[in-house]
């Protein structure tokens, strides 16, 4: 079966006062040249202690400081809309360091937006090609703090941490995680903004950031065939990743310590799963943290996805930036 998790990266612009580091560029794919290694679109780092040695880093999609969120979306996430209107399951997660650029990707700003809010426009413009099907549009929101889901969609003070059960097919799924139908995009947005909202009080409760949990999103296309009384279910996930710097610089306080630990194992066995969802390898170490549990059934089979690696251009970020290199170059 042809599943596989396409791996794209994206280097933000610099932010004002950021001292950026020259060592790294991208360079972009181009047809016309003859050199073949410029036919991929590659990452070169620079090695700072010998120049002479240059780190290249290929990609299948890549995106520089001047890519546009516009171009992202037609590139590489347009293309997987219609096969969840095939009843496909799509996944797309945003990877890298806290401050690179993930919920710029993922969520965007009003004025500029990103992957989610151009998601959820496109998979309602697409109804109208499928005049056969009675529609409808459902979602879910959760975020996994040190492995627990909380559900996104009530106020705080009614979200408890949620078990995770297990059907009888071996299924993982969340109990009692709210699903809610989407009546129109701009109904979208409101309960969006809501959640939003959500998902920081519940870090200020919990006293903690929320870059340090991570923010799954579904939303659900189901298609209704009258004639036949038969639906066919449709399902993307959006998944806004915590942040993966280097864990170490917490300190010593335990309950940091806890959230690190439970980030860099499902990072960790995040990119194991992709690796080997990549390579057609029969044993998927699903099972190794929640995160791959929970997104099992979004994960193989039949289904798609895309690893947007993003990362910041700062000088300071160097170390963090090979380590996202080389995880994405692991996935692969
Ligand atoms: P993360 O979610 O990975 O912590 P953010 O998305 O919050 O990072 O980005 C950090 C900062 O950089 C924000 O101020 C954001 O607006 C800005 N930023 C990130 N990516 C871009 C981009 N492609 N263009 C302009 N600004 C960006
Ligand atoms: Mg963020």
């Amino acid at each position: 079966m042809a599943h596989s998790i396409k791996i794209a990266a994206r280097l933000r612009p610099a932010l004002p006062g950021e001292i950026t580091d020259d060592n790294i560029s991208i360079q972009l794919a181009s047809n016309e040249s003859t050199d073949s290694a410029m036919k991929s679109s590659h990452i070169s780092v620079l090695n700072p202690r010998d120049i002479t040695q240059i780190f290249k880093f290929p990609f299948p999609s890549c995106y520089d400081h001047n890519s546009t969120q516009k171009e992202i979306f037609r590139n590489d996430v347009e293309p997987l809309l219609d096969v969840v209107y095939k009843g496909v399951t799509v996944t797309i997660f945003a990877y890298g360091v806290t401050s690179s650029g993930k919920t710029h990707t993922m969520q965007g700003t009003k004025s500029d937006p990103g992957i989610i809010p151009r998601t959820v426009q496109a998979l309602f413009g697409k109804r109208i090609q499928y005049p056969q099907y009675k529609i409808s549009f459902t979602m879910s929101y959760m975020e996994l703090y040190k492995d627990e889901p909380y559900d996104l969609l009530v106020t705080r003070e009614n979200a408890p941490k949620l078990p995770v059960r297990e059907d009888g097919n071996g299924m993982v799924f969340v109990a009692n995680l709210s699903s809610v139908p989407i009546a129109s995009a701009l109904d979208f947005d409101q309960i969006y903004y809501q959640a939003t909202k959500n998902r920081s009080i519940g870090a200020t409760l919990l006293n903690r950031a929320s870059s340090r949990s991570h923010a799954v999103l579904t939303i659900e296309v189901v298609m209704l065939d009258p004639l036949q009384q038969k639906t066919v279910t449709g399902k993307i996930n959006l998944v806004d990743l915590a942040g993966s710097e280097n864990n170490k610089l917490t300190g010593n306080d335990p309950s940091r310590m806890a959230e690190s630990r439970a980030i860099n194992q499902s990072l960790s066995v995040l990119g194991q799963v992709v690796h080997a969802l990549n390579q057609g390898a029969s044993r998927i170490p699903y099972r190794n943290s929640k995160l791959t549990r929970l997104l099992q059934d979004a994960l193989g089979g039949s289904s798609m996805g895309l690893l947007i690696c993003n990362l910041a251009p700062g000088t300071k970020f160097r170390q963090d930036t090979l380590n996202t290199l080389n995880f994405a170059t692991r996935t692969k």
